[in-house]
């Protein structure tokens, strides 16, 4: 039974949760000294946003009915916190995970050759479930409540699909999942290859190429058989990248997409050797991918473009024309020495920016207060001048942009009424906010993660005082170090079966790094 004396909850529970006296970050309001007001959530909405003294008999109401214990009826003391909506990660891939902390100081193509999926061929139940938690625990605690998981399912089976959504149901994330997908096998660097390999280095870097129909039909049979979606869970489609692909898995996609109306997210210019291999490969589209896409029914509004960061001029116009976004991840371009995406132009044309961490493996962490901070600090390497990006662009990269990529504009990313309940407490206690100068800044400069106390999914409270809720942590540990014992053994195995390609690689990538292309993205060059 509803509290009485307030509208009946919405679905998926129904509890009423009454937050109260926090500041809340409105983007269009207050941004550095949000006003304190009082957020009830029904069910797994966002009721009312009020000022403490609105409303007074609905909140003693829930008040009370919280201090008798009832289970429908929750006061969260917002005191000296900030509230912010759930931020969202709108890049990410849930395989290597497990992977964290493994690499450094690796060219793209070298660190793919330990990090793929395809090389570490079949997992465990309890591996698939180990590293989907581990990568959505990190996201909570950090204050993500949405991610865009991109996965290579190996094998692409519904056994592999059932165990990682079944641990994102457990752990309580938002998940706009996207089985990724590709037809051609060759390495984005391949042309650069030198030539007389050994058969052995040939065989690793050459992979195997995939069966666009049989792809086309997995995804659709899974789209099928899952509806109608579970709360929190959202499809999305992946061709890994337009170059990976042919014309008709690209194609069936945008065919998929238009059917069901889903978001598509997709690699575009993330290495120079993609640049490369549009300019060498695509005549036909004037040597873009952008146009390649745009010429099979790809680049649209619902299409978002991870990396970009070779983009030229004429591409990032023909991007915003379409209205299709793009997904910055500066921790994964960085690492994996790809330079810095053309920020400033892409924000100036007016494309709906969002922010992702990528792989754990090329980022280290599922940490959105980094790629915020680097996004703002990245625009001082590009002009001497004031840019226009400030911290409150991050913030809405990071919150609505992303809502808008993952297909959930006007659902989550901001705390209005009507809402989903996607939502974070930030304690402004913490010394990143010692003094309190400004919500905004001071989220995208000064916090660390740390001062993420209470984190909210659809209603349902899933981190308490920085603790996960919704996962014994002790317990998991446990499950995870016995996981590590065969993950480690098998890391052992790729790095000694791969290394002899690995001279190979770097070669190519010298022999990329000294062709004459036409966009160069690094900074800091002397000369
Ligand atoms: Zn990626």
């Amino acid at each position: 039974m509803p509290v009485a004396g307030m509208p009946a909850a919405g679905r998926g529970s129904e509890r009423t949760t009454l937050i109260q006296g926090a500041r809340v970050y409105d983007r269009a309001g207050d941004i550095h000294r949000p006003p304190i007001r009082d957020v009830i959530v029904e069910g797994n909405r966002i009721a009312s946003v009020t000022a403490p003294d609105d409303s007074a008999d609905v909140k003693a109401r829930i008040a009370d009915a919280a201090a008798d214990k009832r289970p429908d009826a929750a006061v969260i003391d917002g005191r000296d916190k900030l509230l912010i909506p759930g931020l969202v990660n709108a890049h990410y891939h849930s395989y290597d995970v497990l992977a964290k902390g493994r690499f450094e100081d690796m060219p793209f193509d070298v660190w793919a050759l330990h990090s793929q999926p395809a090389y570490w061929g079949k997992r465990s139940k309890a591996e698939l479930r180990a590293r989907t938690l581990l990568g959505a625990m990190e996201c909570l605690r950090h204050g993500i409540t949405t991610i865009q998981d991109m996965n290579s399912l190996v094998p692409q089976d519904e056994e592999t699909l059932d165990v990682v959504l079944a641990a994102y149901a457990e752990v309580g994330i938002r998940v706009v999942f996207s089985i990724a997908v590709r037809d051609i096998a060759a390495l984005d660097i391949e042309p650069f290859l030198p030539p007389n390999m050994p058969a052995d280095v040939t065989a690793i870097v050459s992979g195997k190429p995939g069966n666009a129909k049989a792809d086309l039909a997995f995804v659709e049979a899974q789209i099928k058989r899952l509806a109608p979606l579970s709360e929190r869970l959202h499809w999305a489609l992946s061709p890994s990248g337009p170059q990976r692909c042919s014309t008709p898995l690209l194609e069936g996609i945008a065919a998929l997409s238009d059917r069901y109306k889903l978001p598509v997210f997709t690699h575009v210019y993330e290495t120079r050797a993609q640049l490369a291999k549009a300019r060498s490969h695509y005549p036909s589209h004037g040597g873009s991918l952008v146009r390649y896409m745009a010429d099979v029914g790809l680049l649209t509004a619902r299409t978002t473009l991870a990396h970009s960061v070779y983009v030229t001029r004429t591409e990032i116009d023909r991007i915003a024309e379409a209205g299709a976004g793009v997904v910055h991840n500066p921790l994964a371009n960085l690492k994996l020495k790809n330079g810095v995406a053309p920020l400033l132009d892409i924000k100036r044309a007016g494309i709906n920016l969002a922010l992702g961490c990528d792989n754990c493996s090329c980022s280290d962490c599922q940490n959105l207060f980094q790629s915020m901070k680097f996004f703002t600090l990245l625009s001082g390497g590009m002009d001497t001048e004031p840019t226009g990006i400030h911290a409150q662009h991050a913030m809405e990269a990071a919150t609505v942009g992303g809502a808008r990529a993952v297909g959930l504009e006007g659902e989550i990313g901001e705390v209005r009424p009507g809402m989903l309940a996607d939502l974070a407490l930030i304690d402004l206690t913490d010394l990143a906010y010692q003094p309190f100068n400004s919500a905004a800044r001071q989220l995208v400069f000064s916090e660390t993660g740390r001062g993420v106390h209470t984190v909210m999914v659809g209603g349902r409270v899933v981190l308490e005082a920085g603790r996960l809720i919704t996962v014994d942590e002790v317990a998991f540990r446990a499950e995870l170090a016995e996981v590590m014992q065969t993950v480690d053994k098998d890391y052992e195995q790729i790095v000694a079966r791969h290394k002899a390609a690995i001279p190979y690689l770097l070669e190519a990538n010298r022999n990329l790094k000294n062709a004459d292309l036409d966009v160069s993205r690094l900074i800091g060059d002397a000369e």
